[in-house]
């Protein structure tokens, strides 16, 4: 069924060169794994995230998914047009009861492809991941599989650790975007020993350590056992540029730039400060003559085109 859909394909993702004098200066070798060309809109490592957990709905027999995101959450759009392609219902739970189905791009497309949108106030969404909440969730929503924001559970992750078996080699650095922290424990449970994981999370006075701490315990079941993942880590906090979605002239230009030159797009939220962060820690470096690293595009360009044609 899934598969005649053929929407968990991922040989749209190519594992691209990025070339520039600065790195041909600097000796290394720096390759972007291209995950935001799997599809428009499940995109990046919201559909490495969906993939096992759409499957389980399947399992389960379940009608739909329910889930939960933001205003403009990259992973509302990308359940729901998942769950359009897959023929399952989708319920979208958003932050804001302000809001309405036409407030933005990202509410409208949702509500086109079927999902039905439920608007929470800001106190009643912060219990999201509580049983009890769940519990009455499962009451109103009978037969629906239930996706955490973000798509932030195991099978999430497991679909993030198969990035690896896309990349033919062993890179000596990988830099990921950090959100809710699914996709880099996915990475770096998965990764080989010598690949050093650098993380840039991009809210502000994220405490990035505990919440990969509480990712991998669920995983580990071992405190010690996910501390020693853990300082395999690097973690970057250079670059939230204030917060989520914040932005400044510098980053608008960084990513304006970045498309310019190499024609690699890239979003104010995640990916162009992951790359920024990058870019800056290379300029550091003086010592990675020989070293592959391997950007991770997570994707999340909805509404981005504007930095790639205004110029
Ligand atoms: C959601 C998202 C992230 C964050 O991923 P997490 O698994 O939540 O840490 C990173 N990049 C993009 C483009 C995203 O949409």
């Amino acid at each position: 069924m899934l598969d005649k859909k053929n929407i968990f394909n991922t040989s749209q993702s190519i594992l691209q060169t990025f070339d520039s004098p600065f790195l041909k200066g600097k000796g290394v070798k720096l390759f972007v794994k291209r995950d935001d060309l799997i599809h428009p809109l499940v995109s990046g490592n919201k559909w490495r995230k969906l993939k096992y957990n759409i499957a389980q709905a399947f399992k389960n027999k379940a009608d739909g998914v329910i889930t939960f995101g933001g205003a403009y959450s990259n992973h509302l759009i990308a359940t729901a047009s998942a769950c359009n392609k897959v023929g399952l219902k989708s319920v979208g739970l958003v932050r804001g009861e302000e809001l309405h189905p036409d407030s933005n791009e990202t509410l409208k497309k949702c509500s086109l492809m079927g999902m039905k949108l439920v608007f929470l106030d800001r106190m009643v969404y912060a219990m999201k991941n509580d049983v009890d909440f769940i519990k009455e969730l499962h009451a109103d929503y009978p037969n629906y599989y239930l996706v955490p924001e973000g798509g932030a559970n195991f099978l999430g992750m497991i679909g993030c650790q198969e990035i690896w078996n896309e990349i033919p080699f062993v890179p000596d650095h990988v830099f990921v975007a950090q959100g809710t922290t699914a996709t880099s424990v996915g990475l770096l449970l998965g990764k080989k020993e010598s690949t050093a994981l650098h993380v840039v999370p991009v809210l502000k006075g994220f405490d990035s350590q505990k919440e990969m701490l509480n990712l991998l315990n669920k995983v580990t079941f071992d405190s010690s056992i996910s501390g020693d993942y853990l300082s395999k880590v690097i973690f970057h906090a250079d670059a939230d540029f204030g917060g989520y979605a914040k932005y400044n002239d510098e980053l608008i230009d960084f990513i304006r730039k970045t498309y310019r030159n190499h024609l690699l797009p890239l979003d104010h939220v995640y990916t162009g400060k992951a790359f920024y962060s990058l870019i800056k820690w290379l300029e550091k470096q003086n010592q990675l003559e020989g070293k592959t690293i391997v950007f991770i595009h997570t994707g999340g360009l909805q509404g981005s085109s504007f930095y790639q044609s205004d110029f």
